[in-house]
This record gives C-alpha cells, structure tokens and sequence, in this order.
C-alpha cells in the first residue's frame, strides 16, 4: 500500500521513542500527517529534543489511551512486544499495527535490498553499501544499523536503499517488498519473543519474501537446513539464487579451488578468497552473499573485486584491535550468541586465549566443544554468573579464569597468552550484566588492551 500518491492525512501513531520511532515521526510529520508520539518511559536526550525541535507532539512515562487509540495507524517500534498491554489494545480496537520498515517503504518506490539473517546482517549490509557507493550508485544504507530508513526517506531521495532488517521488523510488514532480499541464515535467537518456538522465529525471517514476485531476487544460504525447510514450506514465489560453501552450484554462488565463483543467466564472477578484505569462512559467505546481490544489480566485476578487497570490515566484529608483544587482540563483542562465535572460533589460526560469557541466553555450548578442543588453549570467563561455562567446558582446557571486570578479564588473558597467540572477545552472550550493550563492552575491551 504506497502512500506516495495519496494526500489524505490520516493520524499516525508511534510506540517507543528511540531510533526507529523518532525516524518514523519525523517522515510522518515531514509529509504532513498527525502525529503523535508515545513512549512509556523516558526519552534519550538526543530523541527528546529532536521532538522538541520540530513540535511533534509526545508523551513519556506513560500511554495516554484516548490519544492512542483514534489512531488510523500505529508504528510500533521493535523492542515493544506484541504482547505488551498497550499493543494487545490497541490490535483489540482493530488498529493496524505495523513496524517502522513498513511504514518508511510506504512513501517511496526507489529499489530496496533487505538483508536479514540470525548472524552477519551487520557485515552484509555494510559491504553491500560499500560496493554500490564505489560503483557511485546513489545509495543509502540504513535500517538496523545507523539511520533508521525512515529518517533516511525523510532526508533525501536515493536510488538504492541498502536495509538490515531484523526479524522485529518484519513481525510488523504487510507490504513491504524487497527488490532483492537475502537470507543469511537462520539460527536460534531471541527465542524469548517467539513463544520458545524455533518454527515462529523461522516464520518471522521469512516474512522477508513473502511479498516479492517472481520479478524479485531472494538470494539465500543453501548450506542452512533450517532455510531448506522453510523455503519448502513457504515457497516463495521470488527467483532464488543460493550461495553454497559446500556444494557447487550450476546457478548461484559457491566455492571451487579457492575462489568465489558465481554464475547467473548470463554473466559469471570470480574472485581468490584470499583476495577478500574480511576473514573466516563466515565471511566468505557473506562475501558471496554481497556480491550475488551486486551482480544482480550488473555491477562490473571489477568493482566488486575491488570492492570485497577494501571493505575494512565492521566495529566489534571479528575487529582486529593491537598486537603486543607478538600476541594478537581481536575484537568480537557483537557475538552474542553461540552461532557466531563459533565461527570466530573456526577462523582462529593461532592458539586463542578466549574471553567468554555474559548474560546466556539459553545457549548449547556442546557444538563449540570441537572447535576450543582445536583452538582454544585457556579460558577466561567474563560474568556476574560463569558457572554454565564452567560447566561445559572446564573439561576441554587446562587453563580456566574466571573474572567479573574487563580490567581483569584483559589482564589474565595478557599472562595467559604467549608470543604467537591470539586473545579473543567472543563472549557467545548478551552483555547486559556487566555492560550497557556489546558496543560497550567491545569498547571496554579495547581500552583495557590500550591500557596493557
Ligand atoms: P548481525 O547484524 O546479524 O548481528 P553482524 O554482522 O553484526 O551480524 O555480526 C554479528 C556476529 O556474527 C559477529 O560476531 C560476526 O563475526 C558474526 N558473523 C558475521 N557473519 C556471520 C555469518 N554469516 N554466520 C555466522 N556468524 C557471523
């Protein structure tokens, strides 16, 4: 349902005053509707004088009913369940309820490319941004990451508009269409809004295609079984385009004698995996994931290649931070479940001395035994509670810490590890017990190696 066309204003209101919602409250004031803004706590300074600056109406620390609930339409911002009292109302006085994506999507028709995934959206969506910005396509790169896309649509047209969608976001869709959507992969997370059902968080991600045609692109991972499944349930009718690490492929992207191969209608690319800027096997396949999608957008190969060779890789993940005294640190705050860190494991070269722990999300640790079996010489725990990793792998190495502060955790982990080692964050959980968030804690970590 555009609105591109329409001028009749219709009243609009928003749930949650952060990133997303001060975004869509600035797009819905921008195009001349009646806002208002509705948070039930307090406002981050920033968003509060943003409102402010541009009188949109709002309240804070409270939901005042009469004014929510003429609303013609509701955005809901992702951190607000459905099953929070004011959403149940509100969809109990019939009033569409849809996320800040959907809402953003309704004013433009310039071509979007959603990326969504349990793990790597981050990564694809910026080395996506970057190859279409050295191709000097007139792009913007936004969603869950940076600028929300409705401040971005508010900004300024764009040809292109790069998003990283979470699987919130889509729980709130109802027409939003991607040109090109890709599917990282589907692992267990945030399982906590999703009723303990992994079937209902795979429903969530794949909401992505549910809208597309057969004029649009899901590019997905053949390798994950969760998504076999689920395009065998939902089927979609998008043309698909896999990427395998495992297997080759006659149509799509996959890997033969170290390289990246990729073949399409008519045209093909390849590139050495040791020409990739981004290391690791995870990042491979977030390599081919990216340049699937420049291909399709007809990228010349020879900016993708340049492209996948400069992209300096995102903060906090998989971040090489200093070397001292021959050891290396590397940054991975953003693993915050087990998935990713797994693969931080798997890319470990040198024998690691690994920072783990934090707040667990109900996490399996059995599938990491092999990898700190190969890789991992001492752990040090990082928690107010460490006693799970304990549990699970006390066993597995001689050396085990356990620590409650980054100072300390940084410290033990600098006597630990000798010339030729490397010192990895990856803490396979939430940061919440010790930290704001995993920026934080990513900061942290790096502060107290700069202290060493
Ligand atoms: P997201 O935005 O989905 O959280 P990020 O790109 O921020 O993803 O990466 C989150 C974590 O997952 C980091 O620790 C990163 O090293 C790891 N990671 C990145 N890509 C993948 C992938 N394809 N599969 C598994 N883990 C990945």
């Amino acid at each position: 349902m555009s609105w591109l066309q329409t001028n009749n204003k219709k009243r609009i209101v928003i749930l949650g005053g952060g990133m997303s919602g001060v975004g869509a409250a600035m797009l819905a004031t921008q195009r001349g509707h009646d806002v208002f803004l509705s948070d039930g706590g307090v406002l981050k300074d920033a968003f509060a004088k943003a409102l402010l600056d541009q009188h949109i109406p709002h309240e804070t620390c409270g939901h005042d009913m009469e004014q929510i609930l003429n609303a013609d339409v509701v955005v809901k911002s992702p951190g607000i369940p459905d099953t929070a009292t004011i959403v149940q109302k509100i969809l109990e006085a019939d009033i569409p309820v849809i996320s800040e994506i959907e809402f953003a999507s309704r004013f433009t028709d310039e071509v979007e490319i959603a990326i969504t995934g349990s793990n790597g959206k981050t990564t694809v969506t910026s080395l996506i941004g970057h190859i279409l910005q050295i191709a000097d396509f007139n792009v913007s790169v936004g969603g869950n990451i940076g600028q929300s896309y409705a401040a971005q649509v508010a900004e300024a047209p764009a040809e292109y508009r790069v998003l990283e969608v979470s699987s919130f976001q889509l729980d709130g869709i109802k027409t939003f269409k991607p040109k090109i959507a890709v599917l990282l992969n589907i692992t267990p997370d945030h399982l906590d809004r999703y009723d303990y059902k992994f079937e209902n968080y795979v429903a969530s991600k794949m909401r992505i295609a549910m809208n597309q045609d057969e004029q649009d692109y899901l590019i997905y991972n053949a390798d994950d079984p969760a998504i076999i499944e689920a395009l065998k349930i939902y089927q979609p009718k998008s043309k698909l385009v896999p990427f395998s690490m495992q297997r080759q492929l006659e149509y799509g992207a996959y890997i033969k004698d170290q390289n990246i191969n990729i073949n399409l209608d008519t045209n093909s690319f390849t590139m050495p995996i040791q020409n990739l800027s981004i290391k690791g096997q995870h990042n491979t396949a977030n390599a081919m994931a990216a340049a699937t999608t420049a291909k399709l957008l007809q990228i010349r190969k020879e900016t993708i290649r340049q492209s996948l060779a400069s992209f300096q890789g995102v903060e906090h993940r998989l971040e090489q931070v200093l070397k001292i005294n021959k050891v290396q640190y590397i940054n991975d705050s953003k693993a915050t479940n087990v998935n990713a860190t797994y693969y931080a494991l798997d890319s470990m070269e040198k024998p690691t001395v690994w920072i783990v722990g934090g707040v667990d999300k109900g996490n399996d640790y059995s599938e990491l035994y092999a990898l700190v079996n190969k890789n991992v010489k001492a752990i040090v725990c990082l928690g107010t509670d460490n006693s799970k990793i304990v549990e699970a792998f006390g066993s597995c190495v001689d050396n085990m810490v356990e620590t409650s502060s980054m100072e300390d955790a940084v410290r033990v982990a600098y006597k630990l590890a000798g010339p030729g080692d490397n010192v990895l964050l990856s803490p396979a959980c939430a940061s919440f017990d010790l930290f704001e968030n995993y920026e934080d804690r990513g900061r942290q970590f790096k502060n107290a190696v700069r202290a060493l």
